[in-house]
């Protein structure tokens, strides 16, 4: 973030005598507190400055990459998430291929009865098995997927910061944002599918985080 001189000035001030107050940052500038408080405003929103009521404003000692760093950890999944793409295990490959590009995603999920994840199938998966010549009309998605509990997943509560890091650590593309639900038989946890994140959302969000509004 470029700040401008005066806004420069501003921190100095407050940085060697804050608290201080609004009035006291004017007087110092001879300005008045009108002018000042757009600037003021750009300071606190930012994180730079803190404002607290009767006491003044004071330094935050946030550095800009600490800052943009505790907007990442902030920002939740469950805020950005897409609707999820499923399709039933024992889907065929063919009709699995036809709801990818239908719904123009990478990476489908495969659900049981319940709408309980069961696995993953990616684009590559997809592709792999129709090189090898087996009729893909009649295989099922079960036979080619990743299997829980191989699956890589992420809750609504979790931080964007924390998909995107799961995301990069396995090397895979997007991660169903999952709810447990109880236990399955054989006494597994059961976990409803409630969304997707990938890699275009998180790319989304830099690109809005780039554009300053969030
Ligand atoms: P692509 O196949 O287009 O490279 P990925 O990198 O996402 O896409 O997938 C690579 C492999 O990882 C595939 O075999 C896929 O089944 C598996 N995979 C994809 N997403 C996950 C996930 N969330 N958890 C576990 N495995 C996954």
């Amino acid at each position: 973030m470029q700040l401008t001189k005066r806004q420069e000035q501003i921190l100095d001030i407050v940085k060697n005598a804050g608290p201080i107050t609004g009035e006291q940052i004017a007087e110092r500038l001879n300005l008045t507190r009108a002018t000042l408080r757009p600037d003021m405003a750009i300071l606190t929103m930012s994180g730079m400055l803190e404002a607290r009521p009767r006491v003044g404003y004071f330094y935050s000692g946030k550095k800009p990459g600490r800052m943009l760093a505790d907007k990442l950890h902030r920002v939740l999944v469950g805020e950005i998430k897409s609707v999820p793409v499923v399709v039933p295990e024992k889907c065929t490959v063919y009709d699995a291929v036809v709801t990818l590009f239908i719904e123009d995603v990478g990476t489908l999920f495969a659900v049981r009865d319940g709408g309980y994840l069961e696995g993953v199938i990616s684009r590559k998966d997809l592709l792999k098995i129709t090189l090898g010549g087996q009729d893909i009309q009649k295989l099922p998605v079960g036979v080619i997927m990743t299997r829980m509990p191989n699956v890589v997943y992420i809750e609504p509560e979790d931080s964007v910061w924390e998909a995107a890091r799961r995301m990069i650590s396995h090397e895979v593309d997007a991660l169903p944002v999952v709810r447990p639900s109880g236990k399955g038989n054989g006494g597994t946890q059961n976990f409803e599918v409630v969304g997707r994140i990938s890699k275009t959302n998180i790319t989304r969000l830099f690109v809005e985080l780039g554009e300053g509004n969030i």
